[in-house]
């Protein structure tokens, strides 16, 4: 029997005059995610159908499908001639033996001689005799079974309805830069702001040689997971290594990670400027670590004035972050041990509610326009 493959979408249906728009950017994301596999791709009466694809394809389209941002949801069904006895076979293969039922149909051709009632009432009892163990339920039903008749001569039948990934297109709300470290939370926080239509460039710093070659494939590796969301994404690598060596030389060892975030930001502004970006995505939830209490976030957005600094995870507890980063499919990648920049020169005891005078008069210590210029000597752009 062909399958065929239904795609419903979602939010966007809202967005009135901006619709085309928002459509046009599905459909391209769409078929991007399908690449390389062999199918024909339609579109159809406010959904989306893939056909005429290899029955071993089915899995990995559905599982690509998933990820793409703005699908409500999808149905794997078969297609069949739109007589009842063609249909009545099909819906076999999608009904159980046992258990309460109910048939829903849909005329997507109005010249069809039955009425959607009177389908789903003739199947119903089709089925009922085929299967003796069988109940209808329509207020309840344990499964239901689905119909759609198509403009084509041609009907969908179809049980399940599988979640897609909801939200919006991306590449329907801006672009923004995000912070991606080798942890869990920064591949989280690029995820949401995918979701919500917004195309995705990573930023990563590193310390090496004090980090190694390992540390940097775990944030090649995030950034690839991560595009699978994004529609693609370019990953650049800025190495701060002189400037921890120089904050280490010159400035209190408890201020170490809230001077180098002040300059993490300062070059990712800057950056993001030169993309055309909109604005920085942080994984920051506040109070999580001592950089993160209000005050550390303050000192640290203080030296971004151009952008707005976009903190999706913001109010999301720990093991809220990683059953999104599980869902997401980056958790194992996250956990593994390899540190990124922050964890070397860690002072015993950073400061957990750092003074802005304090900060100031420490960073004073540093010629900052020549250690920023000195990062982005080490730019490096890698494609994923
Ligand atoms: P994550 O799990 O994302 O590493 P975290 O809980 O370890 O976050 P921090 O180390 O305080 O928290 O980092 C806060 C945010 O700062 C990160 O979510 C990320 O956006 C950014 N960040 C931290 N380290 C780096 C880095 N090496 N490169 C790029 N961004 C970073
Ligand atoms: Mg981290």
């Amino acid at each position: 029997m062909k399958k065929v493959i239904i795609i419903r979408y979602g939010e966007l249906w809202l967005k009135g005059k901006n619709r085309g728009y928002f459509e046009k950017m599905f459909e391209t994301n769409i078929k991007r995610a399908i690449k390389g596999i062999e199918c024909d791709f339609i579109k159809q009466c406010g959904r989306y159908l893939i056909e005429n694809f290899s029955e071993y394809d089915a899995d990995e389209l559905i599982s690509r499908l998933k990820k793409v941002f703005g699908m409500h949801t999808m149905s794997l069904a078969y297609e069949t001639d739109a007589d009842m006895q063609s249909i009545f076979q099909t819906a076999k293969a999608v009904c159980k033996e046992e258990g309460t039922f109910k048939v829903e149909s849909h005329r997507g051709d109005k010249r069809y001689p039955k009425t959607s009632v009177e389908i789903s009432r003739e199947l119903g009892g089709m089925l009922l005799s085929a299967f003796p163990k069988l109940k209808v339920n329509v207020h309840d039903p344990d499964f239901t079974v689905r119909v759609d008749i198509r403009e084509n001569g041609k009907a969908l039948v179809f049980g399940e309805f599988i979640q897609g990934a909801n939200g919006m297109p991306v590449g329907t709300a801006g672009k923004g830069v995000l912070l991606l470290s080798g942890g869990i939370d920064s591949p989280v926080a690029g995820y949401m702001m995918a979701k919500r239509g917004m195309r995705v460039e990573c930023l990563h710093f590193h310390s090496y040689p004090y980090t190694n070659e390992q540390a940097k494939e775990k944030v090649v590796d995030l950034a690839k997971i991560l595009s699978e969301y994004t529609c693609g994404t370019t990953l650049y690598t800025v190495s701060v290594t002189h400037i921890q060596e120089a904050i280490h030389e010159h400035c209190k060892a408890e201020l170490m990670i809230t001077l180098l975030r002040r300059f993490m930001y300062r070059i990712a502004e800057r950056h993001a400027l030169r993309r055309s970006a909109q604005c920085l995505i942080t994984g920051e939830s506040l109070g999580q670590v001592a950089s993160q209490t209000i005050e550390g976030i303050t000192s640290s957005n203080s030296v971004v004035d151009r952008l707005p600094v976009l903190r999706p995870l913001i109010g999301f507890d720990k093991n809220e972050i990683i059953d999104l980063s599980v869902k997401m499919g980056a958790y194992e990648t996250s956990i593994l041990p390899f540190e990124d920049c922050c964890t070397v020169f860690l002072p015993d005891f950073p400061a957990i509610r750092p003074k802005l005078s304090e900060i100031l008069a420490e960073e004073s210590k540093l010629n900052v326009e020549e250690l920023i210029n000195q990062a982005f000597e080490s730019l490096e752009k890698i494609e994923i």
